[in-house]
């Protein structure tokens, strides 16, 4: 299925590539890695804005202080490379930089690894929560503050405080985590950027505690196209339970309609026009129906 990975600059099979056991990665969470997407379209299979995730993949290198021994190019031919030889018409691309051994926290002298791996992967939440829509719950676990972790980092260790607001939320039968920021305003999902949508508007919160998602950015270009105005602004929980509808953005989630959040209904419970129209240009531009954003697309 997923039988061969890039591995340090070669495309080995999987069962082949091993990871220390001491890894720094593993031990103290410092690495950091990317989530891509490639779709099935009538050219062929086409890489969903290959650059602009290779751009944040190395911003991640620079905030964590890591100088990669690849250059973009490299990377970019990675993920073309890696889908090629799993034969994979549509899959998910997990490029992921890792260290070495290393038990005491400096990190002079780490070993750096890069892999990548592909996967076969749908609807990230399911089909059916597509059309259906998710239930959101506000979490306990606080977003980081910004001068805790970077969060314009895609660093392995930040998604420990994801996981924990993920399992808070399904313990309490919702489908994801909505959280807050560390003065109680909301900043994302555990691992999808938030977007409300208030008198044919579209509000989400700025990036100063969240990814800066490119899900995110590409509905928001989408919104400059049908002439939906977009404010990018701090979003109390009181105003999210009013708003008209709601949806989450991330290149694992596509774009998913939010029906509920902390047990109220959003809008009339159902996935909002607004929303609909969006992931249906969504689906558009990463199949290559939608010639104007062409450019988006590597294609394999
Ligand atoms: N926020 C976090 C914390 C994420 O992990 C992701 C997934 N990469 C996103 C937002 C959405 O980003 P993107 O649209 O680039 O996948």
């Amino acid at each position: 299925m997923d039988a061969y990975i890039w591995h340090n600059g070669s495309i080995i099979p999987k069962v082949d590539a091993k990871v220390d056991i001491l890894s720094f990665t593993l031990h103290y969470g410092y690495g950091f890695f990317e989530g891509v997407r490639a779709y099935q379209t009538a050219e062929g299979t086409a890489i969903f804005r290959l650059q602009d995730h290779t751009n944040r993949f190395f911003h991640s290198a620079h905030l964590l202080n890591v100088e990669l021994p690849y250059t973009k190019t490299q990377i970019n031919q990675a993920h073309i490379d890696v889908l090629k030889w799993n034969k994979f018409n549509s899959a998910y691309i997990r490029p992921i930089c890792y260290f070495g051994p290393g038990i005491g926290l400096h990190t002079r002298d780490l070993e750096i690894n890069v892999l990548l791996a592909a996967l076969p992967w749908d609807a990230y939440m399911g089909e059916e929560k597509l059309t259906k829509g998710l239930a959101l719950k506000t979490s306990t676990i606080v977003r980081h503050n910004v001068n805790s972790v970077f969060t314009k980092a895609k660093a392995t260790g930040n998604y420990l405080n994801s996981i924990l607001a993920l399992q808070e939320a399904r313990a309490c039968q919702c489908d994801e985590a909505l959280m807050l920021d560390t003065d109680g305003f909301v900043t994302e999902a555990s691992a999808q950027n938030f977007f409300i949508v208030e008198n044919n508007c579209l509000i989400t919160p700025d990036v100063s505690s969240a990814l800066p998602g490119i899900t995110r950015d590409s509905v928001i270009q989408f919104a400059n196209k049908f002439g939906i105005d977009v404010v990018e602004r701090r979003i109390s929980r009181d105003e999210v339970y009013g708003a008209d509808e709601a949806f989450l953005t991330g290149t694992a989630a596509e774009i998913t309609p939010v029906t509920s959040v902390d047990f109220r209904k959003i809008g009339d419970g159902q996935r909002g026009t607004i929303t609909k129209a969006l992931q249906e240009q969504y689906f558009k531009v990463v199949r290559g129906q939608a010639p104007e954003f062409s450019a988006w697309l590597t294609l394999v």
